[in-house]
């Protein structure tokens, strides 16, 4: 695997290999590489000649400057696992790579960010926007991997590639779970032993609603309440959010007699570290 810091290198050994017909898949991350990582960069390496990681811990997507700072960083770790899964190039540029020059650019997705990250994390996705542009633009790539996990952030990257004619395949990539079912995340390794205990609570509650909706036809308002009563048993998960919305406009649904495809998103905080994780089913 090569490493390349700067942009130029880069580009100009893709330019090479694009223009004798090879693909270029890309996987975009912040590192702290865990499997879920990893089984993007799997699905990358078996649908194109080769593969780009990015490891970029992105400033402007944190509304949280406590969060950018605990961020994990693990490039010598992230490097190993890398070359285990057939990695070709990872591109680590640092901040003045990447940001020049200071900018006032600004996306606004209109309803996609209007609920559940986009409201609870102000310029979050401002931030997404604009690195994964620069990124795309860097990297040109015919197909670009993200996981189903930030299935918001999917969209919006959709959204993204539709608005700006990115010429590029955006390709979502189902969750990784931990035994218990915590959804991976370079977070988690943030969680001490009780709160690790207590985030399997997460995906129990995401599913207790799935069965209820789609199995006992709940009403969303008795699902929503439901959820609230389980997760209280666990006192050290606080609820962010919880949200049953159409998957792909993420309107909330209000209607559970109408078959449509669902999202149940959440967002918890357990101490200062915050999770979220959703699952995606047919009403
Ligand atoms: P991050 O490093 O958190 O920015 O994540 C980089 C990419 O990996 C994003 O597209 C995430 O959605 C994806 N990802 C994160 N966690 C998981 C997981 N548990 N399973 C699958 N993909 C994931």
């Amino acid at each position: 695997m090569q490493i390349f810091e700067d942009i130029n290198n880069l580009q100009k050994l893709l330019k090479t290999l694009q223009n004798k017909g090879q693909t270029i898949g890309f996987v975009p991350t912040m590192g702290a590489l865990h499997e879920g990582h990893l089984s993007l960069i799997e699905q990358s390496t078996q649908e194109n000649d080769y593969t780009v990681v990015s490891i970029y811990v992105n400033p402007t997507q944190f509304n949280n400057a406590s969060d950018l700072e605990n961020y994990p960083r693990t490039l010598e770790e992230d490097a190993e696992k890398l070359e285990t899964v057939g990695c070709d190039f990872l591109f680590f540029p640092n901040n003045k790579t990447m940001y020049p020059q200071k900018t006032s650019l600004f996306f606004d997705f209109g309803d996609l960010e209007r609920r559940m990250e986009g409201a609870f994390r102000e310029g979050h996705f401002n931030g997404v926007a604009l690195v994964v542009s620069k990124l795309f633009n860097i990297v040109k790539p015919n197909r670009a991997y993200f996981g189903q996990k930030d299935w918001q952030q999917y969209l919006i990257i959709k959204a993204l590639k539709e608005n700006l004619f990115f010429d590029l395949e955006v390709i979502a990539c189902p969750i990784k779970r931990e035994v218990g079912g915590l959804a991976m995340s370079s977070r988690n390794m943030r969680l001490n032993v009780a709160q690790r205990k207590e985030s399997v609570a997460l995906y129990q509650a995401l599913n207790l609603a799935k069965k209820m909706l789609q199995e006992e036809k709940a009403s969303i308002k008795r699902t929503q309440v439901a959820v609230n009563k389980f997760l209280e048993k666990f006192t050290l998960v606080q609820l962010e959010y919880f949200e049953v919305v159409n998957s792909q406009n993420l309107k909330p649904i209000e209607n559970i007699d109408k078959s449509q495809e669902v999202a149940l998103c959440m967002a918890a905080y357990l101490g200062e570290v915050r999770l979220i994780d959703n699952i995606i089913f047919q009403l």
